[in-house]
């Protein structure tokens, strides 16, 4: 097989191998470099105490069923401890709401709440649907070409068929924010606050702000089999299976894996792409290249900004990407005692959001460089479905908490344990034993999963989901069908279309461009 032939992956995170299993089944020689001494990137389980696992990202509801029927994951070890899990809604009294599919159960939700809730579950599917098409086809660029100006029809055309009134209700939602929707659809303001850290997670952005009811209708677009929008899932032994199903599905296609393999360097001749240096010095040649790791690292420090147009290096480097995620993991000694709650309940989603203001208010601070002082969390207990991931009898309790800025004025050297004090005041509000139960705490700041992860600013996405960075200007115009500006250069992680959350659509377009190149 000659050099042409040859792919180098860099990075093993979900994307960077679904990309390497779709050419190594198309017949390239495919070769995956890692930088971490385990695959999956932010969808790794991993010991964060002895005995103790959890992966960063820790619910699948994106994840791809054709994907997952086409490199057969099952057959390769994937298998759900749950699936169609329901959100609770935690209230400090115990007056939780339980938030499904279909319906809202719990006190103080009203008739007019109920027919809401179904109306807003009926119009953010059916809109969800017209974005979730998109996730399988390169983004259509601007150009007079046909199949730009086809697949630009297209889309023109799926929004249309929405239908008159779905149609004028679609193009007036999507850009303005989520506050100003619930507060129209529903009283209840548990609810409201709950449903919108949907909109929330993983972004820079609160309830107020623009685009987010666009970031929660991403949220809801996965092709999750004919299922209803959204489907909440728990893989056995967290997400790390679905990404060591995944290596296992590339191996299988013939692609190498390695890992401890930081990359250092894409390597040019004569302008083109000629292969990787690695950080100890060894150099493997391929004429294709394609990249895992996010827009900026990519070009700014593998590839250097020198030997792309100065107005794209810019772009990229402008490129939004500072997380304000951060991520708790707790190894419990038993489970906490939250009130109101049964054992069985805990095995659900819990949130804390008790209402629009509070999760605009808990954004506020990350404005000014500042965590928190009141934040919002999803919480698992991913150890009540699957006690695999703990010693016996033992628990892991794994929230993503927000707001936490990637730069905090302060600096996390001195930040970070003050607001550890804060998420445990925080919880034990909800469940008051919480701290007697613990044994052992990671907290991962977007500081902590930049460098542990190598993905710039910590970010869930790679960079920012906004409609001004999604379709054909994700991660900038004129490279958005993940071919970059130097031949042989390609990228295929969370930074290009259809964006972030454990979906492999990314992967596998890449892969398509590549092979259709
Ligand atoms: C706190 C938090 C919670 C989340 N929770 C969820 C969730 O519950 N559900 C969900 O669906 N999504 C969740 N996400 C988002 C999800 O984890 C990411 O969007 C997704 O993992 C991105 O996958 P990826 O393959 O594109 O990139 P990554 O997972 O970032 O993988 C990139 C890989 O490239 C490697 N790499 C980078 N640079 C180099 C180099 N120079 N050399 C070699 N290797 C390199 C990295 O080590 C990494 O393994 C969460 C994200 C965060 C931050």
């Amino acid at each position: 097989m000659s050099q042409m032939d040859s792919v180098i992956v860099v990075g093993a995170g979900h994307n960077g191998l679904v990309c390497a299993a779709y050419l190594a089944r198309a017949g390239r020689k495919v070769t995956v470099l890692e930088a971490a001494g385990q695959v999956g990137g932010m969808a790794a389980t991993r010991e964060f105490a002895p005995g103790f696992k959890a992966s960063c990202a820790h619910l699948l509801y994106l994840l791809d069923q054709d994907i997952r029927k086409e490199l057969a994951l099952d057959a390769h070890g994937l298998s759900l401890a749950a699936n169609g899990m329901k959100t609770i809604a935690l209230d400090a009294g115990g007056e939780h709401l339980t938030i499904g599919p279909d319906r809202v159960t719990g006190p103080g939700v009203s008739e007019a709440d109920q027919a809401g809730y179904r109306e807003y579950r009926r119009f953010m599917a059916k809109f969800a649907a017209v974005i979730g098409k998109l996730h399988n086809q390169l983004p259509p660029r601007i150009t007079q070409e046909r199949g730009d100006l086809l697949a630009l029809g297209q889309l023109a055309l799926k929004i249309r068929l929405l239908g008159r009134d779905d149609m004028r209700e679609f193009l007036r939602i999507a850009g303005i924010n989520i506050y100003d929707v619930l507060q129209e659809n529903f009283d209840n303001p548990l609810l409201k606050g709950a449903l919108s850290l949907d909109a929330v997670l993983g972004t820079n952005s609160g309830p107020r702000s623009n685009n987010s009811v666009f970031t929660a209708l991403h949220r809801l677009s996965g092709n999750n089999g004919g299922g209803k929008a959204g489907v909440l899932a728990l893989p056995a032994g967290g997400l790390g299976t679905v990404t060591e199903a995944l290596a296992a599905a590339a191996r299988k296609a013939g692609a190498e894996i390695r890992t401890g393999c930081p990359v250092e360097r894409i390597l040019l001749d004569g302008g083109r792409v000629a292969g990787v240096r690695l950080a100890g010095g060894e150099e493997l040649r391929a004429a294709t290249v394609v990249s895992n790791a996010d827009p900026r690292t990519t070009i700014l420090d593998l590839l250097g900004a020198r030997h792309v147009e100065a107005g794209f290096a810019k772009r990229i480097s402008n490129f939004r990407s500072r997380g304000n995620a951060a991520k708790l993991h707790l190894a419990l000694d038993a489970l906490p005692d939250f009130r109101g709650l049964s054992a069985a309940q805990l095995g659900e989603r819990l949130v804390i959001a008790p209402t629009l203001e509070y999760v605009e208010r808990a954004f506020n601070h990350s404005k000014y460089g500042e965590y928190s002082t009141m934040p919002v969390a999803e919480i698992v207990i991913p150890t009540v479905r699957d006690p695999s991931l703990a010693p016996s009898g033992k628990h892991v309790l794994s929230a993503v908490v927000q707001f936490a800025p990637r730069t905090l004025k302060s600096g996390w050297n001195e930040g970070k344990g003050a607001f550890t004090g804060v998420i445990f005041d925080l919880l034990a509000a909800y469940a008051p034993d919480i701290r007697e139960k613990t044994l052992a705490t990671e907290l991962l700041t977007p500081e902590d999963l930049e460098r542990e992860f190598r993905v710039t600013g910590g970010h869930w996405h790679h960079g920012e989901l906004a409609l001004d960075q999604f379709l054909m200007m994700r991660p900038a115009p004129k490279s958005a069908q993940y071919r970059m500006p130097v031949d042989g250069l390609w990228l295929c992680g969370a930074g290009t279309h259809p964006g972030g959350g454990v979906m492999g659509c990314a992967g596998r377009n890449a892969a398509r461009a590549v092979l259709g190149a």
